[in-house]
């Protein structure tokens, strides 16, 4: 399956299925006639399951790669300043092109990467995660910053996106639910039948066949295309994409980054939101049965114990989605209907208090 992605800085395709990175060399040769080199860059656990399939198929244009640490640890200045300097040594110029393979943090960091050498190479994504999916649309790069996340970055597009399911199959059980928890908030904030289909057929996230995952995969990149294609520099309904992320973030940090999956923070707070939307915005929803669903699924659905509804608050506010005193919220009004609201201090306390 291809699909096409459509800023108006970029159009680019998203390969998607079993076996597509073969198609790699040919997309090179034809849309690179004068490359002179290919960086890939990866992380520790990735190069050990996959890099053996991938390297090969650049074998043409002197291939050197890059092993960043796995996970949030990719997305440091250091790291990043190693990946560059591996880029310098090793006489990439201004027609090389990086090869993303791995999920959103390695993604992250060779998009920047791509962005800022020589200010900019091509770079082509081969994404590894399911959260991925959300990550290989929407063209943001970045790395952290000690005082924030994703603080240094860049808006920069990949050439192309090979997606190839059979990486999928070594994701363990915590990355799996990670990366469908965007797919269930996708489902949430524009599909009303895609969730429904979602909730029939996805019982167990160990068990997903190809065309599970491929279906769901699929309309994820289409639902997040459809809001960023939109809305490309995040002025208006970008911002929908952050439903069950002003919690989330909050409950990500406050647990410490790599203790608690991103997915699974966004999950608790996807639930969170569904609850206020039900208060405030008169959401008409089975709340009990999306529960009981997705705590079968695996998710934790309630506040890790140890964590104050006070600090939770402060850290919401921090989050660069709100506008000074008051949390901003993603709310429903109904599935696939999102709204932005502001959400007083002593409601939310309120609220987490009875969650
Ligand atoms: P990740 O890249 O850290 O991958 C999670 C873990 O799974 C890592 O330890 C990794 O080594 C391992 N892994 C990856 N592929 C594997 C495979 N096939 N088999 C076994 N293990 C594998 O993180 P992620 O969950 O994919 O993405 C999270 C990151 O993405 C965060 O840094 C987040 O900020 C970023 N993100 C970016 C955007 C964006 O729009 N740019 C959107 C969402 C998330
Ligand atoms: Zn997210």
């Amino acid at each position: 399956e291809t699909i096409q992605i459509g800023t108006k800085s970029k159009q680019y395709n998203v390969f998607l299925g079993e076996g597509v990175c073969k198609d790699i060399p040919a997309f090179l040769t034809a849309h690179f006639p004068n490359l002179t080199r290919v960086l890939i860059m990866t992380d520790e656990t990735v190069a050990k399951l996959h890099l053996d399939k991938i390297l090969p198929l650049t074998k043409k244009w002197n291939p050197v790669v890059y092993t960043a640490p796995s996970g949030e640890k990719a997305k440091t200045f250091d790291i990043y300043y190693q990946a560059l300097s591996t880029a310098l040594e090793n006489h990439l110029d201004r027609k090389s092109l990086i090869l993303s393979l791995g999920g959103g943090a390695v993604g992250d960091l060779s998009g920047f990467v791509a962005a800022s050498f020589m200010r900019g190479i091509p770079f082509i994504q081969i994404p590894t995660t399911i959260l991925a999916h959300d990550s290989a649309v929407g063209g943001k790069v970045a790395i952290n910053h000690p005082l924030g996340k994703n603080m240094i970055g860049a808006f920069y597009q990949p050439e192309a996106v090979f997606y190839d399911l059979e990486l999928l199959t070594t994701l363990p059980a915590t990355e799996i639910r990670s990366g469908f928890a965007e797919v269930i908030k996708h489902a949430l904030i524009h599909d009303l039948s895609f969730y429904q289909w979602l909730k029939e057929n996805i019982d167990d996230l160990q068990s997903l066949s190809i065309k599970q995952l491929s279906y769901s995969l699929i309309k994820g990149i289409k639902i997040k295309n459809d809001f960023v294609s939109k809305d490309e520099r995040e002025t208006g309904i970008r911002a929908y994409l952050n439903f069950g992320h002003t919690l989330g973030h909050a409950i990500e940090a406050e647990m410490g980054y790599g203790n608690f999956t991103h997915g699974e923070s966004v999950m608790i707070g996807m639930i969170f939101a569904l609850k206020l939307s039900q208060e405030i915005q008169g959401l008409s929803f089975n709340f009990a049965e999306f529960k009981a669903w997705v705590e079968k699924l695996g998710y934790e659905t309630r506040i890790p114990k140890g964590l104050s509804a006070a600090q939770l608050l402060t850290k919401m506010k921090q989050d660069k989605k709100s506008i000074g005193e008051t949390a901003r919220f993603v709310l429903l009004e109904q599935i696939g209907k999102p709204v932005l609201r502001e959400i007083d201090d002593s409601l939310l306390l309120d609220q987490m208090k009875n969650f």
